[in-house]
């Protein structure tokens, strides 16, 4: 083996030992953990925003918000209402990892806490080798970006369960294929919830927040 692979290896074992008790400490604290990965610009951020406004009140949430540089993000979910919020400034590194996670989670108080969201750096590579100690990784897509993503991302896609493709206020103005987007995603994994939203108009929203509503146990 190459000395390359080698030190990969072990990299992602230890990634894995943390993301074990990561998890471990959530499912004991009945808390829900969503890892949000996509492009850049594909809108995490505008997402967490508008699931702030709209379900502060009714679900407790904590979210920690990873950059390569700036904390940008973290303020504006702190704008838009969010109380348990943490930035990750990776200063440099394109993807989050268990470690980032656990000291960023290891700072909110999680008393109460009922989901938790992690929005990792915009890259859809790497990001699908790290496992955080998350439930679910929710992929997102836009329509300003290939149909064709799903393929050329295919281990992102493989380890999702969950899709969101943003801006479909936005469908018609370029060549994005909204049917052709879902194939080429159910093609790489059949069990992918899908959701077509756009957190400009708010079309499509309150089918994601009845859905974080049923993961948290109510409906
Ligand atoms: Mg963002
Ligand atoms: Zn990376």
């Amino acid at each position: 083996m190459s000395k390359k692979i080698e030190i990969e290896k072990k990299v992602l074992s230890e990634n894995d030992r943390i993301a074990a008790e990561i998890r471990k400490e959530l499912k004991k604290r009945r808390i829900v953990s969503l890892n949000l990965v996509s492009s850049p610009g594909s809108g995490k951020t505008s997402l967490l925003e508008k699931t702030l406004a709209a379900l502060k009140n009714e679900i407790r949430m904590a979210l920690i918000a990873g950059d390569v540089q700036t904390e940008n993000d973290a303020n504006r979910l702190i704008n838009a209402g969010g109380e348990a919020v943490r930035p990750i400034v990776t200063g440099g590194a394109c993807h989050l990892d268990a470690r980032m996670a656990e000291k960023a989670i290891a700072s909110i108080n999680l008393e109460g806490i009922e989901l938790l969201f992690i929005e990792n750096v915009g890259n859809l590579v790497c990001p699908s080798s790290y496992d955080l100690g998350e439930d679910m990784k929710v992929a997102l897509i836009s329509t300003t970006e290939g149909d064709d993503k799903p393929l050329k991302y295919p281990a992102m896609f493989r380890r999702a369960s969950v899709i969101v493709i943003n801006k479909i206020d936005l469908l018609g103005l370029s060549d994005f294929d909204m049917a052709k987007v879902k194939k080429n995603a159910l093609q790489i994994n059949g069990g992918l919830k899908i959701f077509e939203i756009s957190c400009r108009t708010g079309d499509g929203l309150n089918e994601w927040y009845n859905w974080l509503r049923s993961l948290t146990g109510r409906q």
